[in-house]
């Protein structure tokens, strides 16, 4: 390079922000103004943003970068970071994430942009991934049936813990306290501790292996091998456990269930654990992916996602989410649990390092783990250290009176990260990236020559080595070669419809650009490779960024605090509402437990405020959409004392910027309650409006919504929390070290939560600076009125505001259509396929519409084509009417086509193949179908079927040969 000035120049010319937003040019906005009646952006956002609500200065947030000068600046950031060797354990390991699996999935546009599998037909790869996983976690714990992922290890066993105080009926148990062993990972037993507080149910910390204790028990939870290393026979204490009426966890780690009996095999109801390890880089503590699996009879009331088996309308098998009606959050009030987002992407990515290593790699890989572990306690031994275990897998413990600082330091200074455990005892623990070299080192620290020892391989109980086979299924033990893998991967991709093919208009999703350059430094090693419990000297970079974003959140929201601990959108919710218990109990209010809620809230609100141990009443929705008044008013009366809060969204499900939500927040503040907003919606407000300066005491963001974090085919996900200053001190505590961290209840088993991905929100803000994302807000409004003004008189919008103006999204009524001709919202959807969308959001927040979110990243002709599309279903819809076809032959029903169902060579049908697979111009010509085409490759699937005769591990390959 001669002249870095030059270079950076050329960058700066065209701005990110004119590469974010799609339709950036003076036309394409004359156009779409033109269309919606308004002279300038300005009026119409002046006209659609309710006058009390505007924010009246600019957002004040450092100056725009480049994308040459964000990755420079990221660059910096990561220098600040120190890599070292992470030997601290406590549920994170390093692991070798294949480089074929990094650049093709976690890297992948094709992977990462993908949506949460709600609409099968375009989903098929990434639930074949996700079954993967199912199968995996299966088989490893020696369970028949395990969900799709959940958050972390730590909550994944407040899961477990709900679950079994929910689905324990036993007369002596059901009331009883939970019992945690106290080898459990001290995080764990902080998130249980926290959790049961607010729920009121007794916890106690005992030592297992020393039996159970006195009095009634609901449940224990165990864990293998413990945070001390040590494996433990668990047949025992599982068998009187049980033989008392007690349910029984097992927190397991996957890789040592290779070599050791699973949980499963022991008696356990329930296992829970991270798969970290499995390929998913440490990323300063998260996103992994967590996994539950379950005995027989209580898959009903697992939370999280379940990948099931089905067919389709030709009889083929195809894979959708199982009991979808059951998730958990749908349910409201009713909810077990509030999982909504979870860690999809990570899931898959583990699943992807089991297909790449199959049984016999994995066994190879925890078997040299091992050997390292059993080399250095052995060293340590012939040492005369003494080590606290006799059986482990990889973990050694190791007892140093009064020196554990000193070689805690000497090892940190030689670039070694041991766990400090006390002044007497340090914690090493190996995994797949562990050499012999390293071995060779940190026993060096300890005064003991690892070179010179013999081991014979096998420190945990014989009696426990595993002895039943797993992971036998072909999907695990076909793709050898990397040109197979690359292939697997890539076929996957190839059958779902993600960003990188098509817009994907979901209504309350807010599936906006996740730009490469956002994207570029997650998986570099200074972020992608610091452990979450690293010290604080190597990690300067990392809180550098985090506070960062914290204060640009505060500035963008107008609250005073930001923790980013939550790690999605549900958890945020908790921890706002965590923190408003907090504030009522310390000001003796502890009479405050009603939550109101309106009803057209997503169901994660009422299963938050459920699991934040208060009551729900709900809200009733006025005709035009906006909250009841004469409802709130009768509300507030009848609950005045026990008022704890309202949880309002702004703007609202219906995509309507309520005029009245001030005098909802008096309203309710005025009652003694606080106001939460949840602010997924922020989409709508960034720049023009400050949920802490409206009305609202605390609030949750989806930095996986608006602030450019891909949804990675549901998860990860990070769902801050920010608050007014008489609420920071109930903000996310630090579940491993409570006294390094806020005065709340942990919402996450580290720190900061899904560290991992905030690079990407940090970056999208330094590029579009408050300028560019205040332009962004215009951008996604103004697509919006757009999309809504162009398709009223098609398909009526349900909910408007001001100057009949919708905000940032605009719900679709279909519902007079299909009393007239039986079409559904369904069918519409599902047609949209045909050409090449993924559908909008079937169903919510009312049922028999579809809700359009355009966001701001769209190009007018993107914008255009689906509303042609749309335009063109309308049309169809007026041949069932007139009787052109009925609608039960209808392209609608029967869509989407697949390849095969189009070229078949009997066709009986009363449309033409033309129209089943080319619907996109009257003339079935048109844009993109020639060379473009997507074909599904499955046709409607019948998911009631499915559901009927559960099955949610890899099918039989013989299933899908006919
Ligand atoms: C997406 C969303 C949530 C939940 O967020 P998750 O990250 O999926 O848990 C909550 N409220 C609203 C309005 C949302 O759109």
């Amino acid at each position: 390079m001669t002249n870095p000035s030059a270079v950076l120049d050329l960058a700066k010319s065209g701005s990110f922000v004119d590469r974010h937003i799609g339709s950036r040019r003076q036309t394409e906005i004359d156009t779409m103004l033109q269309a919606v009646g308004y002279s300038s952006v300005d009026a119409l956002v002046n006209t659609a943003v309710p006058d009390d609500i505007k924010q009246p200065t600019p957002l004040t947030l450092r100056p725009a970068l480049s994308e040459v000068e964000v990755l420079a600046e990221l660059r910096r950031l990561a220098s600040l970071n120190k890599t070292a060797v992470q030997l601290i354990g406590q549920g994170y390991y390093d692991t070798v994430t294949p480089a074929v699996i990094r650049r093709n999935i976690l890297e992948a546009p094709a992977w990462y942009t993908a949506y949460t599998p709600y609409q099968p037909e375009i989903s098929q790869g990434r639930l074949e991934a996700l079954l993967n996983f199912q199968t995996m976690v299966q088989d490893l714990v020696g369970l028949p049936i395990a969900n799709a992922s959940l958050l972390d290890e730590g909550t994944a066993v407040v899961e477990a813990v709900l679950l079994m105080r929910r689905a324990n009926k036993a007369k002596e148990a059901a009331d009883g306290k939970t019992v945690l062993d106290a080898d459990l990972l001290p995080q764990t037993i902080a998130l249980v501790k926290g959790r049961a507080e607010a729920l009121g149910f007794e916890v106690e910390v005992a030592d297992l292996s020393a039996g159970l204790p006195e009095g009634a028990i609901n449940g224990i939870v165990l864990q293998q091998p413990g945070v001390s290393g040590k494996v433990f026979d668990h047949a025992p204490v599982i068998a009187a456990a049980k033989e008392r009426g007690a349910m029984v966890t097992v927190a397991a780690d996957l890789l040592s269930l290779t070599l050791i009996t699973p949980p499963g095999e022991q008696g356990a109801d329930i296992a829970v654990g991270s798969a970290q390890r499995f390929g998913v880089p440490l990323f300063f503590g998260g996103p992994h992916a967590a996994y539950m699996a379950v005995r027989k009879g209580l898959e009903r009331s697992l939370p999280g996602r379940l990948v099931g088996v089905s067919k389709d309308d030709a009889g083929t098998p195809a894979y959708r989410l199982a009991l979808q009606t059951r998730e958990q959050h749908i349910r409201r009030e009713k909810a077990t649990s509030n999982i909504c987002t979870a860690q999809a992407l990570l899931a898959i990515v583990a699943s992807m390092y089991g297909v790449f290593h199959g049984p016999d790699g994995l066994k190879a890989i925890a078997s040299q783990v091992h050997a390292h572990a059993a080399r250095f306690d052995a060293a340590l031994r012939a040492a005369g250290v003494q080590t606290a275990n006799t059986e482990f897998f990889d973990t050694v413990t190791v007892i140093v009176p009064g020196r554990a600082a000193e070689i805690l330091a000497a090892a940190e200074e030689a670039g070694y990260n041991l766990r400090a455990i006390d002044a007497d005892t340090l914690g090493v623990s190996f995994d797949e990236t562990t050499t012999p070299e390293t071995v060779a080192a940190v026993a060096s620290f300890f005064g003991a020559d690892a070179s010179a020892v013999e081991t014979s391989g096998a420190e945990y109980p014989l009696a426990l080595s595993r002895n039943t086979d797993f992971m036998t299924h072909p999907v695990f033990n076909t793709h050898r070669s990397e040109t197979q893998m690359l292939r697997y991967i890539r076929r996957l991709s190839d059958r779902d419809l993600a960003l990188d093919r098509t817009m994907i208009p979901l209504g309350s999703c807010t599936m906006k650009l996740n730009a490469t350059a956002e994207m570029e430094a997650i998986s570099w090693p200074e972020f992608a490779s610091i452990h979450p419990f690293a010290p604080d000297s190597q990690t300067a970079g990392w809180r550098e960024l985090i506070d960062g974003l914290e204060a640009d959140l505060a500035e963008i929201t107008g609250y005073d605090q930001v923790s980013i601990q939550p790690n999605a959108g549900s958890q945020g919710e908790l921890a706002g509402l965590l923190a408003i218990r907090g504030y009522h109990h310390s000001r003796g209010d502890v009479q405050r437990d009603i939550c109101l809620i309106p009803a057209s809230a997503h169901g994660t609100n009422a299963a938050s405020a459920v699991l934040a141990g208060m009551k729900v009443v709900v809200v009733a929705t006025a005709p035009d959409g906006t909250i009841d008044h004469e409802d709130l008013k009768a509300k507030i009366e009848a609950h005045r004392d026990a008022i704890a809060a309202i949880m309002i969204t702004y703007p609202s499900t219906h995509g309507v910027y309520d005029a009245d939500v001030r005098y909802i927040c008096d309203a309710v503040h005025e009652a003694g309650g606080q106001v939460y907003i949840d602010g997924a919606n922020l989409n709508a407000l960034v720049g023009l409006a400050q949920p802490g300066k409206f009305g609202g005491d605390v609030s949750h963001l989806n930095l996986h919504k608006t602030f450019c974090i891909p949804h990675g085919g549901g998860g990860p996900g990070v769902g801050p929390v920010a608050a007014r200053a008489h609420l920071a001190p109930f903000m996310p505590g630090n579940a491993a070290d409570p006294a390094n961290g806020a005065g709340g209840a942990p919402i996450s088993a580290s720190r900061f939560g899904s560290a991992g991905v905030l690079p990407i929100s940090w970056a999208y803000i330094r590029l579009m600076g408050g300028d560019g994302l205040t332009e962004a807000t215009k951008s996604a409004l103004l697509a919006a009125n757009y999309v809504a003004k162009r398709l009223d008189e098609h398909f009526p919008v349900l909910y408007t505001g001001e100057g009949g103006l919708v905000a940032h999204e605009c719900i679709l009524d279909l519902r007079q259509l299909t009393a007239d001709t039986g079409v559904t919202a369904e069918d519409v959807a599902k047609r949209l396929i045909d050409f090449g969308f993924h559908a909008p959001t079937l169903a919510f927040p009312v049922a028999g519409t579809l809700m359009v979110e355009p966001t701001e990243s769209e190009d007018l002709g993107e914008l255009d084509r689906f509303i042609d599309a749309m335009i063109v279903i309308r049309g169809e819809i007026e041949q069932v009417r007139n009787g052109d076809f009925s609608v039960e032959d209808s392209p609608l029903r029967h869509a989407p086509h697949t390849a095969s169902a189009v070229v078949t060579s009997e066709w009986d049908r009363s449309y033409s193949r033309e129209q089943a697979a080319f619907p996109a111009r009257p003339d079935h010509s048109g844009h993109a179908h020639g060379q473009d085409k997507y074909f599904p490759p499955v046709g409607r699937i019948d998911g009631a079927s499915g559901d009927r005769n559960l099955v949610c591990s890899c099918p039989p390959i013989e299933a899908f040969e006919n």
